[in-house]
């Protein structure tokens, strides 16, 4: 049930999905992985939207070269863990949702576990070595996982659901270089807002999602444009060789 305050934050969306819709949201439980340049807005879009559970895990402090982009830490926190940094200014924006800040780093065999209980985990991620931790975990527990990634002016999303897409593997068998990539803050910014209307979609049950569907985003030329991406029997974490491996999924 939404309290008469909820029923006022939310007043402007609940003419778009009703209050099954809201109370729909305030249930749901959402993994953010990385509280960084696409973390800041989907942590802060899914707050005010009303998603009832965020988890934020990330293992860094701030720093001021993360200030171009990373909008939800401010000059003062420089020195402060991101996640205690991200938890307060949520709380701030909204103190009808529950916050749990995790100060730790990805890794295989903690990843499950830093999940837990999650609806979907949002990879917010600058490295590719913990985003095939995490969709492994996806596809363990047969959760979605938001996929977004940026460098300089480009972007890329995609909604990956086990077992209806590709997974990440999938779609990028091979990680990128590692590298010190530049970025200009309105890429993530644009991309974390694809990521967050995607989750709002899914815990809804309405739209199309961005499934078996990559977007590419060109942010010099103004151009967005999408390629279908298709399941690959032989891949790694998902295919019929990968199947043998994996756990079964607990939900
Ligand atoms: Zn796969």
């Amino acid at each position: 049930m939404l309290s008469e305050r909820e029923r006022e934050r939310y007043r402007r969306q609940i003419l778009l999905f009703g209050e099954e819709g809201q109370e729909r949201l305030k249930e749901a439980e959402i993994c953010i992985a990385g509280a960084g340049g696409l973390g800041s807005p989907v942590a802060l879009w899914l707050a005010v939207a009303g998603v009832g559970t965020i988890t934020l895990i990330d293992p860094d402090t701030v720093d001021r070269t993360n200030l171009n982009r990373q909008v939800l830490h401010r000059d003062r926190d420089i020195g402060e863990k991101k996640v205690a940094s991200a938890q307060e200014k949520l709380e701030e924006l909204n103190p009808d949702i529950t916050i749990r800040a995790i100060d730790a780093r990805i890794d295989a065999g903690n990843a499950a576990k830093l999940v837990g209980r999650a609806d979907g985990i949002v990879d917010c991620l600058d490295n590719y070595a913990a985003r095939y931790i995490l969709n492994r975990v996806a596809l363990e527990k047969g959760i979605p996982l938001f996929h977004g990634a940026i460098r300089g002016m480009y972007g890329q999303a995609t909604t990956i659901i086990p077992g209806k897409t590709p997974c990440l593997s999938c779609i990028f068998p091979r990680a990128p270089p590692e590298e010190e990539f530049p970025v200009v803050g309105v890429t993530p910014g644009l991309i974390g807002m694809v990521q967050a209307t995607e989750v709002v979609k899914f815990l809804l049950g309405t739209g199309e999602l961005l499934a078996n569907r990559l977007l590419l985003w060109d942010g010099m030329l103004a151009q967005a444009t999408e390629i279908c991406v298709e399941r690959d029997p032989a891949c790694r974490a998902c295919g019929d060789r990968g199947k043998g491996k994996r756990r079964r999924g607990g939900r």
